[in-house]
């Protein structure tokens, strides 16, 4: 089997080391990768974005499954153009990528599919939202429709806040072309989940689901980011929760993708905030895997994620993914002083030569220069993901190998997870 897995970030060396557990005679080529995919599989020198070189390494090395990382690509159309030339490939359509490329676009599906979600009104002019803003009760958020590295939500305290992110959108053009369109919604209450369900547009297999830490410093304070760290499994994502998650946001989004006549395929993300009566609100929905989610999830399946991408890309249902029953997982990112708005590149970074078990360090911003020495490339630099049978346990085995990697500039949080340390402290997982 030839596989290829497009990106190069942490979530791309998850996938690569997920699939090559599962298959380890398998060709495995990543496009661009990073030095962790590089250890596993043959990377080939070709942004994620680059259509045309994709297409062309995917002819030559005659690849039998390529498997889409990150949202752009996707929207861009590179599972439509693979599909096009006879390829299998698992991701959505550039149509079916919209529910994560335009935020207008999802809050149409979900309001014509029932979907429990914040109300919200989409604009492209800046009058009508100031207004629709003064009618309106605080809190409130304030998105960019396209695409923004997920930095275009911004939630506000007051009309006042809410008015200025929308005239920085609307007005200033703060987030170019992805802010021409903005849509403002209610503030939702409860804890954040992330559901990655495999989906061949009808039947949906989910994932462990995972919670991710937004904010860079510890408590959950300071900037957005894009993730610096993440945790699964989750105590607010009971089986029930999961159901209704299943029978009201999940199934509902796919019959619609379907009667649209843009059938969904690939990883289903649904951003959910859980209230106190259970109802899985969706704050968003994203195309593709998380990223670090996928960085905890993937550890903890058991086996059947080859099979069920494959069967999703042929069009042949989706295949059960077992888990790792009892055990949990923690991963930290370490990032780069500056992050998320200028971090430092260059630092040499040391990793211990041995890992405490259970410890899998993915690369994400590092770079081998010719020189063969590691070296930050990026923001965030490495996820360091630990799996034991206590969440406790994976907590500690994280942070502690967080703090054994060293590079000058180094930040992370030591406190990922602390929602659920505070309410599962050292019990078993179940
Ligand atoms: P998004 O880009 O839509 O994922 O939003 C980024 C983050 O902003 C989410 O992960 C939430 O933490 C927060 N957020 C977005 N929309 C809402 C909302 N309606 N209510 C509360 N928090 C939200």
């Amino acid at each position: 089997m030839r596989l290829l897995v497009v990106g190069g970030g942490g979530r791309e060396h998850a996938l690569c080391w997920a699939l090559r557990r599962e298959n380890p005679d398998a060709d495995l080529y990543c496009a661009p990768g990073n030095p962790g995919t590089a250890d596993l599989a043959t990377n080939l020198p070709i942004a994620a974005d680059d259509l045309d070189r994709l297409a062309d390494a995917a002819d030559m090395h005659g690849i039998d499954l390529t498997v889409v990382g990150p949202e752009v690509p996707l929207a861009r159309g590179l599972a439509d153009r693979l599909r096009a030339e006879g390829r299998a490939v698992f991701g959505p359509s550039a149509a079916a990528a919209q529910l994560e490329a335009s935020k207008a676009f999802s809050k149409d599906v979900m309001a014509a599919a029932g979907i429990p979600t914040a109300a919200s009104r989409t604009f492209q002019q800046l009058q009508p939202a100031l207004e629709y803003i003064d009618r309106h009760a605080e809190p409130l958020v304030v998105k960019a429709s396209g695409l923004a590295a997920g930095k275009g939500a911004v939630v506000c305290r007051t009309r006042a806040e809410a008015a200025a992110a929308a005239r920085a959108m609307l007005g200033e053009r703060a987030f170019g072309d992805a802010g021409s369109t903005v849509v403002v919604e209610a503030f939702l209450e409860g804890e954040e989940i992330s559901v990655l369900a495999v989906t061949d547009g009808h039947a949906v297999e989910i994932l462990p689901v995972s919670q991710d830490h937004k904010r860079l410093l510890e408590g959950d304070a300071g900037p957005n980011t894009g993730g610096m760290g993440a945790y699964s499994p989750v105590a607010v994502a009971t089986p029930a929760v999961l159901e209704r998650a299943r029978r009201e946001v999940l199934c509902p989004a796919l019959e619609e993708m379907r009667r649209r006549g843009t059938p969904y395929s690939g990883v289903l993300y649904a951003g959910l905030m859980v209230d106190r009566a259970g109802t899985p609100w969706v704050v968003e929905f994203n195309c593709r895997l998380g990223d670090p989610e996928t960085q905890v999830v993937l550890p903890l399946v058991a086996g059947g994620l080859t099979e069920s991408l494959w069967k999703v890309a042929h069009g042949e249902g989706v295949a059960p993914i077992a888990r790792r029953e009892g055990e949990a997982s923690v991963t930290t990112v370490l990032a780069s002083r500056g992050y998320p708005d200028a971090p430092e590149k260059g630092a040499a970074i040391a990793i211990p030569s041995a890992l405490p078990a259970g410890v899998t360090v993915f690369h994400a911003g590092t770079v081998r220069g010719a020189d063969g020495v590691l070296r930050v490339n990026g923001g965030r630099v490495l996820n360091v993901t630990a799996v034991a049978p206590t969440f406790a346990e994976a907590q500690r085995l994280s942070r502690e190998t967080a703090e054994s990697i060293e590079f000058e500039g180094k930040i992370f949080r030591r406190d990922i997870g602390w929602r659920e340390a505070a309410r599962r402290p050292a019990r078993a997982v179940s």
